[in-house]
């Protein structure tokens, strides 16, 4: 089976990818997977599309293949989009995300509804042996939920709250969270400029 390399050692974000994409015959490994995870990368861009390159980028030149990465986050327009492309440094790297959750419902204390609301943003990145890149955007708009709600998903999920479905992305099944998520809109793109470009 034809293997792709994602630049990401996020194995949630790995299990998505391979869920979302699931039958297309190729198999998506991670660094952690292929022993790349010291592949050392510099993400110091200032957007998520930036970030998303800059990751595809530094493991295409390091291995001469093509490579895959996403970068995301969620915008909560009552912090000024914070924590934004912070989104995995918010409050350090290796805090507990229930911490970061009830910091976020905490400083919305006085907010109401309409005030609430927030998006998942994901780019994703291709880059070709040679440099040449590719990329994609999806979103997904919500509300910061009152309380944490949901054991499914990860990181911020059960803050996200979708008004139409009535509940966190958190409380989703991984099907219905993958058809409506930032990442499945942004891997869906993706695979079309790929299977349209004849890579896959
Ligand atoms: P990145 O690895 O720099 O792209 O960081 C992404 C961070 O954004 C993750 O570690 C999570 O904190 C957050 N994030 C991105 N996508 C999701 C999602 O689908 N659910 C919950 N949190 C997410």
């Amino acid at each position: 089976m034809r293997k792709i390399i994602v630049a990401t050692c996020n194995e949630h974000k790995i299990k998505e990818i391979r869920e979302i994409l699931a039958g297309d015959g190729i198999e998506y490994v991670s660094l952690n997977d292929e022993g790349l995870s010291g592949i050392s990368i510099t993400e110091d861009g200032s957007t998520f599309e930036e970030n998303a390159v800059i990751k595809a980028k530094t493991v295409s030149e390091a291995t001469g293949l093509m490579v895959l990465a996403d970068d995301s986050g969620l915008e909560v327009d009552y912090l000024g989009g914070a924590p934004g492309i912070y989104s995995a440094r918010y409050m350090g790297e290796d805090t507990p995300y229930t911490v970061k959750n009830n910091y976020i419902i905490d400083q919305l204390k006085d907010a109401k509804d309409e005030e609430r609301s927030a998006r998942f943003v994901c780019a994703m990145a291709c880059a070709f042996p040679g440099g040449r890149v590719i990329t994609t955007e999806g979103k997904v708009e919500g509300r910061i939920a009152y309380k944490e709600q949901g054991g499914n998903g990860f990181g911020y999920d059960p803050v996200f709250y979708l008004p139409e479905m009535g509940c966190t992305t958190a409380q989703l099944s991984p099907e219905d969270k993958n058809k409506l998520s930032h990442r499945g809109r942004a891997l869906r793109a993706m695979h079309e400029k790929l299977s349209e470009e004849g890579v896959i």
